[in-house]
């Protein structure tokens, strides 16, 4: 299993071969000034539900297919910037990025 693919309960493997918890690392650092926003790719969730446990402010769960959208268009209010970066590293499918606008 790639590590770009793994489970998020599934240690990493490093380039020295061995086996890592620390979270995937995903380092997205808004820009002063600039507003950001959190979108789902709906090709690639597969209802893990961990972002919503992560940060529920800022995903729902849709009822039909248990799949995460973006609440408020994805927007990013001041202060949710470290859940929406801990949801981003959650996510085993990698199904989340964080964008400008
Ligand atoms: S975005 Fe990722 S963590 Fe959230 S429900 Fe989809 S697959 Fe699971």
């Amino acid at each position: 299993m790639s590590p770009e693919r793994r489970c998020a309960s599934t240690p990493a493997v490093t380039s020295s071969g061995t086996r890592s918890m620390s979270e995937p690392t995903v380092k997205m650092s808004p820009t002063e000034g600039v507003e950001m926003r959190v979108q789902v790719d709906e090709r690639v969730c597969q209802g893990h539900t961990l972002c919503a446990m992560v940060a529920p402010d800022l995903f729902t769960l849709r009822d039909e297919d248990g799949h995460s959208e973006a609440n408020d268009g994805g927007r990013i209010a001041s202060g949710q910037e470290q859940a929406a970066n801990s949801a981003i590293s959650s996510c085993p499918e990698r199904a989340i990025q964080m964008i400008e606008g």
